[in-house]
């Protein structure tokens, strides 16, 4: 980076609030600085240098003229969340326990494999969407993350694994909008967010390795498509409206056609024919694991280009439901590889660190109290099972 001396800048009077530049898509920082009276391209100086070099001190942006330094300090930061703990999974899996404003933690979970490292991260503090075999959902919903969180998230782990100094031990070269929440919930701040990971100025990340997750806001599908082009992902569960109403409880106001019509709507937006559609689906025993399921579910995606991606429900306290038996889990997916489908089984990773899918349930302020009414639903069907 260049360095280029400029001693016009106005004096700004300190603001009571600093302005957080971490979450700055490339067109918000650029409004900034024009806002500012600088020229653009102190934009992308300062989003490489956050971005790309891990920078969060002004001082150190080598590039930008002393007194816009001087004048940045005064009115902007670049802050990403406060990492309270972290843990390593003997399978290399990590997970940070981020504290956000406001007090309560999300989980961000980094997974390794041979060749790349896929980073999972949350869009929410908990969930207001409920979904009956998640671990977020069953802890309330608190409030939405701000794009800063959200980048924040990917920032602590490049950081954490110098990605930033290129001695890098691992990379992320993944991201899935996976982890706490759902993300077309918090449209706008994840949108700038992505904009982000896919900047060249940013983290550089083609579009086919960011991936948002979703369990089926269908009118933000649609704006998505029009917005941004990264992989979509549809949080499937049930191969009907009777049982994905009662598991995916959007499905009442969103259901299954319109799902499917929208995912599709979205793909033809996108300029390469190639793309697909991943269909997750969570087995759980004896509740969407039968033959009849995997049938209606080889029917339902029949127009869909998509491949699946089952995942074994991994057991937790507040709910009753069991992880799938292996001959469930192999005869559900060899019914839908015979009907042409690509599936592949999710391997449960982080085990040892409760990092695994549906697990990541931070501690949430809940403002709906649902968790309260979960203990209290599950003391009181203890006590039935107790009195015989
Ligand atoms: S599965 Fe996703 S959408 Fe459903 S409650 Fe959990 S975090 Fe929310």
């Amino acid at each position: 980076m260049s360095h280029s001396a400029d001693n016009s800048v106005p004096t700004v009077e300190p603001r009571e609030q600093k302005i957080n530049l971490l979450g700055l898509s490339a067109s918000r920082l650029e409004e900034f600085f024009i806002e500012l009276g600088e020229k653009r391209f102190r934009a992308t100086q300062v989003m490489k240098w956050i971005h790309q070099a891990g920078v969060d001190d002004f001082a150190q942006m080598s590039n930008v003229a002393k007194p816009l330094r001087e004048k940045l300090a005064a009115i902007a930061e670049i802050r990403a969340p406060e990492v309270v703990e972290r843990h390593d999974s003997v399978d290399g899996t990590c997970k940070w326990i981020i504290r956000v404003e406001g007090g309560s933690c999300i989980e961000t979970v980094y997974i390794p494999e041979r060749d790349r490292g896929t980073l999972c991260v949350s869009s929410q503090v908990g969930c207001s969407l409920d979904c009956s075999f998640c671990a977020t959902g069953k802890q309330g919903f608190n409030r939405d993350l701000t794009a800063a969180e959200i980048i924040g998230q990917v920032w602590i782990a490049a950081k954490h694994f110098g990605q930033f100094d290129s001695k890098a031990t691992r990379r992320v070269t993944n991201v899935v909008m996976m982890g706490m929440g759902e993300p077309l919930m918090n449209y706008r701040n994840v949108v700038d967010a992505m904009s982000l990971m896919l900047a060249d100025n940013g983290y550089g990340l083609s579009k086919r390795r960011v991936t948002l997750s979703t369990a089926g806001v269908v009118p933000m599908i649609e704006k998505l498509g029009d917005e941004i082009d990264v992989s979509l992902a549809i949080s499937l569960h049930a191969p009907n409206d009777e049982l994905r109403n009662e598991l995916v409880p959007i499905n009442r106001k969103y259901p299954l056609a319109q799902l499917i019509d929208a995912s599709r709507r979205y793909l033809t937006k996108m300029p390469d024919i190639h793309r697909k559609i991943t269909v997750e689906y969570t087995l759980i025993d004896q509740v969407n694991d039968r033959r009849e399921h995997a049938e209606q579910l080889a029917a339902l995606l029949v127009d869909l280009p998509c491949k699946i991606n089952l995942i074994p429900f991994n057991p937790f306290d507040a709910v009753d439901y069991r992880k799938v038996s292996n001959n469930s889990l192999h005869r559900f997916r060899d019914i839908l590889q015979q009907a042409g489908y690509i599936v592949t089984v999710r391997t449960t990773r982080g085990d040892d660190i409760a990092a695994a899918c549906g697990q990541l349930a931070g501690s949430v302020n809940d403002k709906t109290r649902r968790s309260e009414r979960h203990r209290a639903k599950r003391a009181a069907r203890e006590e039935i099972i107790a009195s015989g």
